[in-house]
């Protein structure tokens, strides 16, 4: 077994999840799991989703008294300026137009940590999900070569934001658009991503839609094994994250073997050290 604990769940306090704690419980102890952290999103600094981590807080506290071995934690997506600064201002994203220009916007993570922690949030997951080089409208817009550098650019900001614990789900695309060979992204963007989290000493998500995914090809999976273990080879901890969002994630095992066939054994995927935590 290589894998012994999850760091990236969502709850039915999540927006996009429908998962109660009783059946997140009950699924990573079925998988011999020591410890698990529920990750619910923080997409705006709205007060939708401030109610939504509000929420996810309380009902994590309360499971708390009867399961130890669960931590309250967080998913970041980094959003544009313009659209943080009107939510700021007016509270709801309604209304919110993006400027023309000057693009790409600025970077923004909804929370500040401090308001993270007084939430009683302990780590957080920094993910790109789509980009904030276009106005919100285009935010899927698929051109291959400009994603990749959008991706790049949210990922390095994400690797030196002080919010940031893990650098969740590397290269990860809703639209799959580079999922059939990872050696299109550069390797000299893999190598900077890489040098900022070993010197702001993150953590890298091994996250199982990699290798789950109907979208991912077979050679992309083993490419992608191979890159979490360069990671891992450079002193990067890996974290594994199920992303379990309807039903908690039974297929372990098959992440399990993609990353024994890129060299990883047991005790190579960390789990969250206390130092790490908040
Ligand atoms: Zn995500
Ligand atoms: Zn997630």
């Amino acid at each position: 077994m290589i894998i012994h604990s999850d760091w990236h769940i969502h709850s039915e306090a999540s927006y996009d999840s429908s998962l109660p704690l009783a059946e997140i419980a009950e699924g990573t102890k079925a998988l011999g799991l020591d410890r698990y952290g529920i990750t619910d999103h923080a997409n705006y600094n709205d007060t939708k989703f401030l109610g939504d981590l509000r929420r996810s807080a309380e009902i994590v506290t309360a499971f708390q008294k009867t399961h130890k071995n669960v931590i309250l934690g967080v998913e970041l997506t980094p959003i544009g300026k313009p659209e943080f600064d009107y939510i700021q201002k007016t509270g709801t994203r309604k209304g919110h137009v993006d400027p023309d220009g000057p693009t790409p916007f600025g970077i923004e993570l909804a929370q500040t940590k401090e308001e993270l922690m007084a939430l009683g949030v302990r780590y957080a997951i920094g993910a790109a999900h789509w980009r904030i080089d276009l106005p919100n409208s285009k935010k899927m817009t698929p051109i291959l070569d400009e994603s990749i550098r959008e991706w790049y650019r949210q990922q390095l900001f994400l690797a030196c934001d002080e919010r940031v614990t893990i650098l969740g789900h590397p290269w990860y695309h809703g639209n799959a658009i580079w999922y059939e060979d990872f050696s299109i992204i550069p390797a000299s963007m893999n190598a900077d991503i890489a040098a900022a989290l070993k010197e702001n000493g993150k953590y890298v998500e091994c996250n199982a839609h990699f290798f789950l995914s109907k979208n991912t090809s077979e050679k992309f999976r083993r490419q992608y094994a191979e890159f979490l273990r360069s990671l891992f080879e450079m002193g990067i901890p890996v974290t594994y994250g199920s992303d379990s969002h309807d039903t908690y994630a039974k297929s372990v095992e098959a992440v399990e073997a993609y990353l024994a066939a890129a060299g990883f054994a047991d005790g190579d995927i960390a789990d969250l050290s206390d130092d790490a935590l908040w």
